[in-house]
């Protein structure tokens, strides 16, 4: 794992120390010798991380801690704070400033470097999830919830601890200030808790009873549904290699006994601070997927998934030997009724439409949009003859049921013109299929519409009975 690495001490020698430490493990280190400095190097340069001392001439490291996380564009910088103070109120100031952690001078290799790869881990998640909210271009929005949410309140808190007197404990200085917790006694019970809580965080103590709460958190971690969620250990005195060891399984933060409620407090708000920063970026993607594939208005499938879906379709016809059937419908005179009732009604009923040609097809049928008052069914293993039967059904469908309107007293009569087509072969395209459905969709629109015509049969027979629905 390799990255840049800003080293800030007032003092040379300091700074030359663990320099050195850091290069020897291959990462890149740039360095400033005070808090002004410090924060241009940061801007400039975007570390992925920066060790901090807190006593500096001028602008001291609490100072430049809170200016880094103050500005968009260094916030999401990981910053350990590396001191000689070992007060739990010093600590505490330095967590609302917005550290991520500390580090003792002199400074001890595994409990740097422990903490450098968890830290890092955690940056390049969140550094991909920003990439990729960035790319669906609406990073603004979220960017400012960010600070919004710095109150804990409601969130769900699951603790791991088997001393009871403990556990009672975290949850007092918890509930005071607004978390919802529940206790777990054994791991096992955690286990069972954890996948089914929703938690926002967990705080495990590293023995919980006899048994291994490393491995309690490995499993947690390795779980699907609870990946994500972020742990706190509980140690009982500062056991580094143990602790470096909870920070490689994916812990993502620490806390000694005996436990200050300030520093308690400090460190849940910054880890359910973050939890929930991804949690929407994870959600936001979710959605920016879904929109990429879905029309916003009617919620079905939009002409770009559909055509790759056609496509994928007509593969298929190659090895599977089975037709795919197409069906290209218009909704007859739409102009009249924007027209006549305005642009909401026209909406409405597009949405209407869409919804029940949707529930009026079987499921591995696809709906999608193909442009204004244009649809288009994709129908996989159907023949030519089922495929005209089916589009008549629907057609029928929409023209016998007229359209409750918000806002319109009367119902209102819409019908569809239908051009239909069948692929047999896999050397077609979407393209060339959809252009014979739109000749299709012409001719009944010319015959004078409210009809579905194919473009392999003419129109239907009208001796075939209605195909039943098959959901
Ligand atoms: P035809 O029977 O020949 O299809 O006649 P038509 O009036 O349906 O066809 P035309 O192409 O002349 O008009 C289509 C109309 O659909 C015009 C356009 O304003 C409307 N339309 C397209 N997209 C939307 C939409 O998203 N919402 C609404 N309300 N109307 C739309
Ligand atoms: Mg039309
Ligand atoms: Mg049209």
């Amino acid at each position: 794992m390799t990255a840049r690495i800003l080293v800030v001490d007032d003092v040379p020698a300091n700074v030359k120390l663990l320099e050195t430490k850091l290069a020897a493990e291959y990462f890149d280190v740039l360095t400033a010798s005070d808090g002004p400095s410090a924060l241009s190097v940061a801007e400039d340069q975007l570390p992925d991380i920066i060790l901090l001392d807190i006593m500096m001439p001028g602008m001291d490291g609490f100072e430049v801690c809170q200016r880094l996380k103050d500005s968009t564009k260094t916030r999401h910088i990981p910053v350990v704070m590396v001191t000689a103070l070992s007060e739990v109120p010093d600590r505490v100031r330095g967590l609302e400033a917005g550290a991520d952690d500390f580090l003792s001078k002199p400074v001890n290799d595994i409990a740097l470097f422990a903490r450098v790869r968890s830290l890092l881990r955690l940056k390049m998640m969140t550094d991909e999830l920003r990439l990729r909210q960035e790319t669906s271009g609406d990073l603004g929005v979220f960017e400012s919830d960010y600070d919004d949410d710095d109150d804990p309140k409601d969130a769900r808190v699951l603790i791991v601890e088997n001393n009871e007197m403990m556990a009672d404990r975290l949850a007092r200085y918890l509930g005071e200030s607004g978390c919802v917790t529940d206790h777990a006694a054994t791991t096992a019970e955690g286990q069972i808790l954890g996948r089914d809580g929703d938690y926002d965080l967990v705080i495990a103590n590293l023995h919980v009873g006899g048994e291994d709460g490393l491995r309690f958190c490995s499993q947690y971690r390795s779980n699907e549904q609870t990946r994500h969620v972020p742990i706190l250990l509980l140690l009982d005195d500062l056991d580094l290699p143990q602790l470096a060891k909870g920070l490689d399984i994916g812990v993502t933060d620490y806390l000694i006994k005996p436990v200050d409620r300030g520093e308690l407090l400090a460190r849940v708000r910054t880890q359910i601070r973050r939890h929930r920063y991804h949690h929407r970026l994870r959600l936001n993607l979710q959605q920016s997927v879904n929109m990429a594939f879905t029309d916003p208005l009617t919620g079905v499938y939009n002409r770009r998934y559909m055509s790759a879906h056609l496509d994928r379709k007509i593969m298929e016809i190659a090895t599977a030997e089975k037709p795919v059937s197409v069906i290209l419908f218009d909704i007859d005179h739409f102009k009249a009724i924007n027209d006549t009732y305005g642009h909401g009604p026209g909406d409405q009923v597009l949405k209407q439409l869409a919804a029940r040609v949707s529930n009026n097809l079987r499921s591995f049928d696809l709906v999608a949009r193909y442009g204004g008052e244009e649809f288009v069914v994709i129908m996989p293993d159907t023949n030519a003859e089922i495929a005209l039967r089916v589009a008549d059904r629907l057609r029928a469908h929409v023209a016998e049921q007229a359209f409750q309107v918000e806002g319109l007293e009367a119902p209102l009569g819409v019908t569809v013109s239908m051009g239909v087509t069948t692929a047999l072969d896999h050397s077609e395209t979407a393209d060339t299929i959809l252009e014979r459905a739109d000749r299709a969709l012409y001719q009944a629109k010319s015959e004078g519409r409210n009809r579905a015509i194919s473009a392999e049969l003419g129109g239907p027979k009208e001796t075939e009975g209605p195909l039943a629905s098959t959901g």
